[in-house]
């Protein structure tokens, strides 16, 4: 199968891109307020590990904390 794809569902804009859009906590949960605290100190720290860490968490709401 190498038939070339006409529709591309989701367009590519820029590879970086997972970096520069952060998820952006959920109203009303606690899990997420206190992620964001911890991205907020990871971040300050240099740690982009961590920093990654609560952006996946965040994106995976609701099943990925609470
Ligand atoms: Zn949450």
């Amino acid at each position: 199968m190498t038939e070339p794809t006409r529709y591309q569902t989701a367009p590519v804009e820029l590879p970086l891109r997972l970096d520069l859009r952060e998820p952006t906590p959920v109203d009303g949960c606690p899990g997420c307020v206190e992620l964001v605290k911890v991205r907020e100190r990871a971040r300050a720290g240099g740690d982009m590990t961590t920093v990654t860490d609560c952006n996946v968490y965040m994106r995976r709401h609701p099943e990925g904390h609470g």
